[in-house]
């Protein structure tokens, strides 16, 4: 199927609170421009690279979200112009994120990746650690970042209920994250799960990021 056929059949699954990022890692400038004309302004990329790259090649009105594990080194490339960064794992990144933030005058939407899944190799913090992280004094100090909420990656398994429950933990420590820490300025309401070979389970357990790539753009 076109681009525009697989981006029409994703949109028809979205709820009204569920929005859709393209994920456009690996592909061409044309192939994100077949996306765009078909009416997809957020795309989101893992590498700083190439996010840069793409940002710096595509028209302005898109909205940019690195979805990838973020290195400190690199803030400093993406702060000017990214719309969302998904991957926050530790508080040293968020006081870099901060501090290249204020360096140009923005407050820099963030999410936390949070660990749910069984594997060992995902990146992300436990809920104690989203917990210490947000109690710190440090953290409060912190006015050039705004936590939209959290983001999971579920186990790559076939096996549903699983997926499900994993899911469901993020949904509920979201919950927990709101009620014990939401504010004008930390809203907290994002929750960024949901990939191409499980977003329809993400939507389900209440996504508002779904993070779709190979079911719009073909496999990598
Ligand atoms: C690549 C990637 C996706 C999209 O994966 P697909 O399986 O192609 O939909 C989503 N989230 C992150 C963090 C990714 O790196």
């Amino acid at each position: 199927m076109s681009i525009e056929g697989n981006l029409n059949r994703i949109k028809e699954k979205l709820g009204k609170s569920t929005k859709l990022v393209a994920i456009s890692k690996t592909k061409t400038l044309a192939q994100v421009m077949e996306c765009y004309n078909a009416g997809q302004r957020i795309f989101g990329e893992n590498k700083v690279q190439e996010l840069v790259a793409k940002f710096e090649a595509l028209p302005k009105d898109i909205e940019w979200h690195l979805v990838g594990h973020l290195q400190g080194n690199k803030v400093k490339f993406v702060a000017p112009f990214v719309s969302l960064i998904h991957s926050v794992d530790s508080l040293k990144l968020l006081q870099e994120i901060n501090k290249q933030g204020e360096k140009c005058h923005r407050v820099i939407s963030c999410l936390l990746q949070i660990y749910i899944a069984v594997e060992e190799t995902k990146f992300g913090l436990d809920e104690e650690e989203a917990f210490s992280l947000l109690e710190s004094e440090a953290f409060k100090q912190l006015k050039n970042i705004r936590i939209m909420g959290v983001m999971g990656m579920a186990t790559n398994t076939d096996h549903q209920e699983q997926i499900q429950s994993e899911f469901r933990k993020l949904k509920q420590f979201s919950e927990k994250l709101i009620h014990t820490f939401a504010s004008g300025l930390h809203p907290f309401s994002q929750i960024s799960m949901g990939m191409s070979n499980d977003y329809e389970i993400a939507i389900q357990e209440g996504s508002t990021l779904i993070r779709v790539g190979s079911s719009i753009f073909g496999e990598r």
